[in-house]
């Protein structure tokens, strides 16, 4: 599949790697927006969230808690931000569902 995340889920795209397990699989964003910015991807390709199904709410929860687990990692202790972009009006650029997360800088709301 002509799909980038899950070329970096099989190791055919090198990615600094955070975490992996066999549902998810965590690594550094190669464009930083914040000190720490990572992606925490699901290992099985979902295009968007709007392909999330009734079976992957157990997967949306271990995505979100491994982002948490790691951001105590990372020295985000202060506070950081999760964000999913779904579809281009969303700012989703690579469609494979990832969660951005950022940290260690004041965040500001509304994001642009
Ligand atoms: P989106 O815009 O789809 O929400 O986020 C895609 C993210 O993937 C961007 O923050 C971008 O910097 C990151 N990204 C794009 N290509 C690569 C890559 O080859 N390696 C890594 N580690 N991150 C990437
Ligand atoms: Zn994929």
């Amino acid at each position: 599949m002509d799909c980038l995340f899950c070329k970096i889920v099989a190791g055919d795209i090198p990615a600094r790697k955070l975490y992996e397990d066999d549902q998810v699989f965590a690594f550094h964003d190669i464009g930083p927006q914040a000190p720490v910015h990572f992606l925490v991807v699901p290992k099985r390709h979902i295009a968007t969230l709007n392909d999330l199904g009734e079976d992957d709410k157990a997967l949306a929860g271990h995505m979100l808690f491994t982002a948490q687990r790691l951001t105590k990692e990372l020295g985000c202790d202060a506070g950081f931000r999760v964000v999913m972009n779904c579809n281009a009006q969303g700012g989703q650029t690579v469609y494979h569902i990832h969660m951005h997360v950022l940290g260690q800088r004041q965040m500001h709301w509304p994001p642009g």
